[in-house]
């Protein structure tokens, strides 16, 4: 199934189309599109954090062909969670992942922090597409919350979240065309 990468303006350069290249079997990435949000006004005063759902509901609610995801640098949160890395209600074919948290302590664009984020993308398409979590550790949708827990884990699915996962897909219409 194709997933677009929705990049916001305080994105590093590339960060996307790294990302996408390293996006694991079964995804395939359509160009990574470009927006330009202002946070600012859309921040919880008082925790300067962005309420996660509030940047899915940016993203097309109306393509079961393909996954929609965010990718940004504000700090994320979810009730009753003081922070989240990411995000994806389960079959909704959209999500978001934040960096905010990823790359503590690392250079912009470290080797690592790419891997985090790509490991994050592919846990949130796991849910956007209809998987739950995954009680082997040896699988990207093993649920973990710190980035060293994101560290232990593969980018890539356990063979019954393979399956699962290309089965949801199977079943998804055909892509249209998009104007
Ligand atoms: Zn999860
Ligand atoms: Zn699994």
């Amino acid at each position: 199934m194709n997933v677009v990468l929705v990049v916001f303006q305080d994105a590093p350069p590339d960060l996307a189309r790294r990302v996408a290249s390293a996006l694991p079997f079964p995804w395939h990435a359509d160009e990574p599109a470009r927006r330009v949000v202002d946070f600012k006004p859309l921040l919880d005063q008082s925790r300067l954090q962005l309420e996660a759902t509030r940047l899915v509901e940016m993203l097309p609610a109306d393509d079961p062909a393909r996954c929609w995801i965010a990718l940004v640098g504000v700090d994320l949160f979810l009730q009753p969670l003081a922070w989240v890395c990411g995000v994806a209600p389960v079959s909704s074919h959209r999500g978001a992942v934040s960096w905010a948290r990823l790359g503590e302590g690392l250079s912009a664009m470290s080797p690592l922090m790419i891997e985090r984020v790509v490991k994050e993308v592919a846990h949130e398409l796991g849910h956007a597409a209809g998987l739950v979590h995954c009680p082997v550790p040896d699988c990207v949708m093993h649920a973990s919350l710190y980035p060293d827990e994101i560290d232990l884990k593969p980018a890539s699915y356990c063979k019954p979240c393979l399956a699962s996962l290309q089965q949801l897909i199977a079943a998804a219409p055909p892509p249209h065309d998009r104007p």
